[in-house]
């Protein structure tokens, strides 16, 4: 990493380029909004929209993470005024905050400053996260549940080991990872797999997740499966906080609004 990587994401923090973009969570079965996923976006002011691969490793690098979490999550909970109560809001906690013993308290002391209830942030948890540092994680992961946030496991069949996270930590969401999601419409394996992962998440009684949905014969299968949940490109992208009112007025009514009737006069324009 280059020093000067990290002073200008230092700067950046300063100034508060980090920002959350939102991601609409679909209720497979009613096509209704169940809440959305914080996906962080660094607005560069000559590079552009720089996306969370490229940075978040340099901000664990130069242990910038705890910093960028804290700027983050006060984003996400002043635009989350503006999100109806009953939707979650998900957040990405990545390995080396899940070494870091003071996150809970950092996360509950953001939320309550916002008065936004625990309960309705959902932590992101990647198994890689888990595996490089098994017994702090398990601890700082625990604390998070017990203090009242639901926790996910994220890209789940990507690493390893997965199953033993699922019995030793209490998980509530399963989210089965986009490679296996995108292929399920062209080989038969990923489409066996999904229905696998379906079938163990609610076997254990959690609730599964199925992201990177791009067409609605891949929606439809996955229901059919039984998954719970959809995100993905199907169901919109992800968006600044500035756009939330949009996306909440499209996906929140649910009935299309009654045509007015239209005067004979009008008919005969036509
Ligand atoms: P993730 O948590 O698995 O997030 C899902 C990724 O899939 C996001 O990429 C999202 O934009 C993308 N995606 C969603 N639906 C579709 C789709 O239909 N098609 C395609 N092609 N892609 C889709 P993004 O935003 O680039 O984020 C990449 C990863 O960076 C995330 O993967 C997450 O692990 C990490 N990340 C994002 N925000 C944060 C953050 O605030 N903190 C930490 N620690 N990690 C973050
Ligand atoms: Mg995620
Ligand atoms: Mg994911
Ligand atoms: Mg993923």
């Amino acid at each position: 990493m280059a020093a000067e990587d990290a002073n200008d994401l230092r700067r950046a923090l300063e100034k508060n380029e980090i920002i959350p973009y939102f991601q609409p969570l679909v209720e497979l079965r009613t096509g209704l909004l169940s809440g959305f996923e914080v996906l962080a976006r660094w607005q560069h002011p000559n590079r552009g929209l720089i996306t969370p691969n490229e940075f978040i490793p340099l901000a664990e690098d130069a242990g910038l993470n705890g910093l960028l979490t804290g700027n983050l999550l006060r984003a996400v909970f002043a635009a989350a005024q503006d999100i109806p109560g009953h939707l979650t809001l998900s957040v990405n906690i990545s390995l080396t905050q899940l070494t870091d013993f003071s996150l809970p308290k950092h996360i509950r002391a953001a939320a309550e400053q916002a008065s936004f209830p625990l309960n309705r942030l959902i932590l992101e948890i990647t198994e890689s996260a888990l595996v490089a540092n098994t017994e702090q994680a398990y601890r700082i992961a625990t604390e998070l549940k017990e203090q009242g946030s639901r926790l996910a496991l994220d890209d789940f069949g990507t690493g390893y080991s997965s199953l033993r996270h699922l019995q030793s930590l209490p998980f509530d969401e399963l989210k089965i990872d986009a490679s296996f999601v995108r292929s399920m419409g062209h080989t038969r394996e990923s489409r066996k797999i999904a229905a696998a992962i379906v079938g163990l998440g609610n076997s254990l009684s959690l609730t599964t997740v199925a992201e990177g949905i791009e067409s609605q014969t891949t929606a439809d299968m996955l229901l059919w499966l039984g998954c719970d949940l959809g995100q993905g490109w199907l169901y919109g992208r992800p968006v600044p906080p500035e756009q939330l009112p949009e996306v909440l007025a499209a996906r929140l009514d649910p009935a299309p609004p009654i045509p007015e009737p239209r005067s004979p006069a009008a008919d005969s324009t036509l």
